[in-house]
């Protein structure tokens, strides 16, 4: 159910509204508008009267919500949400890129793979401190330690740091030194830790899981939101498929599917549905084309040296060749500004 409050509606209006809705069981998620509050239900366990709500004072309609998610949905929020990570902001135009490592291996490493991301156009830097990984055997993440290297590295650069949290007690550690809590593919249904990085009041990336639907990743952002934080974005980062071509198939229409159901920004990972350093370019490209409102890059300052993921590394030098090909597709896909005076006695016009 979502309560939609005339434009007018006083403050007291909205808090009769949202008390009436705790006094039912059921708990009140208020969604300040351009011109007018709605409010969202949940804990219902089914459909509710819209005459409960529609006799209060202040309420233009109470509108059924057929979706099973609510609070990521455009039904209840038409407008784009704009997501700030350390003050950069993502969604609703505003389009940021995520570069870094695959993993935090060493202090240079980081730093380099910093500063190139920084002099390549990226507004934020990724790298992983806790790793996960098929192997047990494989490298693991270098854990707190890693964070510690990743905030000296936002200190220098001035790049905010988006870095996953694979369990409850790394997620502490996250909320503690990062700017942005990632939630793995893996992870995305890890239920008990969607609900705690939505108490954690920190902005998550939620990244699809490997065979996710959209509604069964909607649902894992519906998680954070029901906790009450909003600062959400999705990523794509490919879907496995019989495809061997790639290490996962990038699903492009996912980025204007998603934009359609809901309100959050979207962005596009190629780096992990390529696998492979030549396809990051194209897929990158392919995301942009589609509407995407950010990229996630892994670069690495000598992939061949990378403990983890370097076959689909940039260099830091064919990362800043992809930024100026994506700087070339936005600006193509930018709407024409149209001439701002028509000049007077041109063609066509009446003088
Ligand atoms: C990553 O971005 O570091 C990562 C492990 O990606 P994914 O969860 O998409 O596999
Ligand atoms: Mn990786």
């Amino acid at each position: 159910m979502l309560i939609v409050m005339q434009a007018g509606a006083t403050q007291a209006e909205i808090e009769r509204v949202l008390a009436r809705v705790r006094e039912l069981g059921f708990t009140p998620h208020p969604i300040p508008g351009r011109h007018r509050v709605a409010v969202g239900i949940t804990g219902n366990p089914g459909p509710l009267d819209p005459h409960l709500f529609e006799v209060l004072p202040g309420v233009k309609e109470a509108i059924p919500v057929s979706r099973p998610y609510k609070l990521v949905s455009r039904e209840t929020h038409p407008e784009s949400s704009v997501v700030e990570v350390g003050g950069v902001p993502i969604g609703a135009g505003h389009f940021a890129v995520i570069a870094g490592p695959c993993s935090v291996e060493s202090r240079e490493q980081v730093l380099a793979a910093a500063r190139a991301a920084r002099s390549g156009g990226a507004q934020l830097l990724r790298g992983g401190a806790f790793k996960p990984r098929t192997s047990p055997y494989a490298f693991q993440g270098l854990g707190r330690q890693g964070l510690e290297l990743l905030a000296e590295a936002r200190a220098e650069t001035g790049l905010p740091v988006v870095t996953e949290a694979l369990d409850l007690h790394s997620l502490e550690a996250v909320v503690e030194l990062a700017d942005c809590i990632q939630i793995g593919a893996r992870s995305m249904q890890n239920f008990s830790l969607l609900r705690e990085a939505g108490r954690a009041g920190k902005p998550v990336l939620l990244k699809r899981g490997l065979a996710a639907t959209l509604e069964e990743w909607l649902m894992a952002a519906e998680y954070i939101l029901s906790e009450g934080n909003r600062r959400v974005i999705l990523c794509e980062r490919g879907v496995r498929t019989f495809a061997d071509h790639a290490r996962n198939t990038l699903d492009v229409a996912a980025v204007p599917a998603i934009q359609r159901l809901s309100h959050l920004p979207v962005i596009v990972d190629p780096s992990h549905a390529a696998g492979i350093r030549h396809l990051v370019g194209p897929l990158a490209l392919a995301g942009v084309a589609a509407g995407a409102d950010g990229l996630m890059i892994e670069i690495h300052p000598e992939p061949e040296r990378a403990l983890s993921d370097g076959p689909q590394a940039l260099t830091p030098a064919e990362f800043a060749g992809l930024m100026a090909a994506v700087q070339r597709v936005r600006q193509a896909l930018a709407p024409r500004a149209e001439p701002a005076v028509v000049p007077s006695g041109a063609p066509g016009q009446p003088s």
